[in-house]
């Protein structure tokens, strides 16, 4: 068939393919977990349920403004001097479906093909295909020490003539690394100085754990003004447990937010009004869940740290932030396609491989569900992993019996 080009070049999100993979064993009645999963299990905040109900009940829900209603603009405002210290203008905020649209057009406004974003390794499974998407090219940067924490010179060692933008994911998906507020000041520098665009994408920034502060990439900026290239990107998918509302944002100068605006009005128009109703009643209402969900994840990291930890072979780095783990399993395989299809086939656990986010011999390992399945999930890969593991496992009322060495 002849699909173009970049349709060739683009595959399925890993990620969101796992999650139909789930949805499927789940309905036959397999006793399956998912341990790949990319969304919190609290409820929305009931300031953004009631507020998406009073604007069905109206009986008028029309065409949202293409960059955003006024009413989300000024919570978005609200929120960047309460995280950022910073006051902008309406101008400078659009609204999109999802902090991946907003992400999206900020590459489309920025980037003409060929150009190169760059991004440290490992890395959010939709950058490369993101870039891809307008015949721009993805440079990853792994850190040369082999932590997950890149350094400058792992950055500008990668940038060349053709760099456009760079994209920082702090805390980070997959890895849970927090930057040190010294790296992103030296990113700021370097992108001021060499006129490169700095995508910050803060979509876990208040997920964070061990006392740390959200970091305010606007302090370290000399340029502030309408030329500043530093675009902020945020949303409510992660921090509300919002992620079927699809609402994220971006902060910007008023150039580029006008062109992303003009982009996003030909793609999708503005996002469904409904749904950026509730994104005011969360980002405006009662904050208390979003700490109850911080200080849940923390604590199912620390159960989640300490059984990888006793889990012989397997190297881990406690993650500052997010939902994710990145474990090393490269002692027991190498090739992380293989080792999650495995755990799948053998004890249903669900997982994604490493490969998917620029470093094969790791899984990423979500801690957003219960702790239950979070040791039931590690039991289970422990067991099929470990050649001393006894020969049988209950799982439930079904006996498994280990035919693999
Ligand atoms: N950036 C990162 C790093 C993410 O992990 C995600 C969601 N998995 C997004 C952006 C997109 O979030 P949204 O649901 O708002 O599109």
């Amino acid at each position: 068939m002849s699909l173009s080009l970049i349709a060739k070049s683009i595959k399925a999100s890993p990620t969101l393919k796992l999650n139909e993979k789930f949805a499927i064993l789940k309905e036959k009645g397999d006793p399956v977990i998912h341990l790949g999963g990319g969304e919190p299990k609290s409820k929305a905040p009931m300031d953004a349920m009631l507020a998406t109900i009073a604007h069905v009940n109206t009986g008028e829900v029309r065409y949202a403004p293409a960059d955003g209603i006024p009413a989300l603009k000024q919570a978005v405002i609200r929120y960047t001097e309460e995280f950022y210290e910073r006051k902008v203008k309406p101008e400078n905020v659009i609204a999109s479906s999802g902090a991946k649209q907003a992400i999206m057009v900020a590459l489309q406004a920025v980037l003409n093909p060929q150009e190169e974003v760059l991004f440290p390794a490992p890395y959010w499974v939709s950058y490369p295909d993101m870039a891809r998407l307008i015949g721009a090219i993805p440079v990853a940067a792994l850190p040369e020490d082999g932590s997950f924490y890149p350094d400058i010179k792992d950055i500008s060692s990668r940038v060349g003539s053709y760099t456009k933008a760079i994209i920082i994911n702090s805390p980070n998906n997959p890895t849970g690394a927090m930057y040190s507020a010294d790296f992103i000041a030296e990113i700021v520098e370097f992108c001021e100085k060499k006129d490169i665009w700095l995508i910050m994408d803060d979509i876990y920034h208040r997920l964070i754990f061990d006392g740390k502060k959200p970091i305010n990439v606007f302090k370290f900026a000399k340029k502030l003004d309408d030329n500043s290239k530093i675009i902020v990107i945020n949303g409510v998918s992660k921090q509300y447990a919002m992620t079927g509302y699809r609402i994220g944002w971006a902060v910007g100068n008023k150039k580029v937010i006008e062109a992303m605006a003009n982009i996003q009005g030909h793609q999708t128009s503005g996002p469904s009004v409904l749904l950026q109703k509730a994104a005011v009643g969360a980002i405006n209402g009662i904050q208390s869940g979003v700490e109850s969900l911080r200080t849940t994840l923390e604590n199912n990291r620390n159960v989640m740290i300490d059984l990888l930890r006793s889990f012989e072979g397997i190297k881990v780095h406690k993650p500052d932030g997010t939902f994710y783990c990145f474990a090393d399993f490269s002692a027991y395989m190498k090739d992380s396609n293989k080792l999650s299809e495995f755990l799948i086939d053998k004890v249903q656990v669900l997982t994604v491989p490493g490969k998917e986010f620029g470093l094969d011999g790791h899984l990423r390992l979500s801690y957003c569900g219960t702790i239950k399945d979070i040791q039931e999930g590690i039991e289970r890969m422990k067991w099929a992993l470990d050649p001393n593991s006894p020969n049988e496992l209950y799982i439930g009322d079904r006996k498994l019996v280990r035919d693999w060495a």
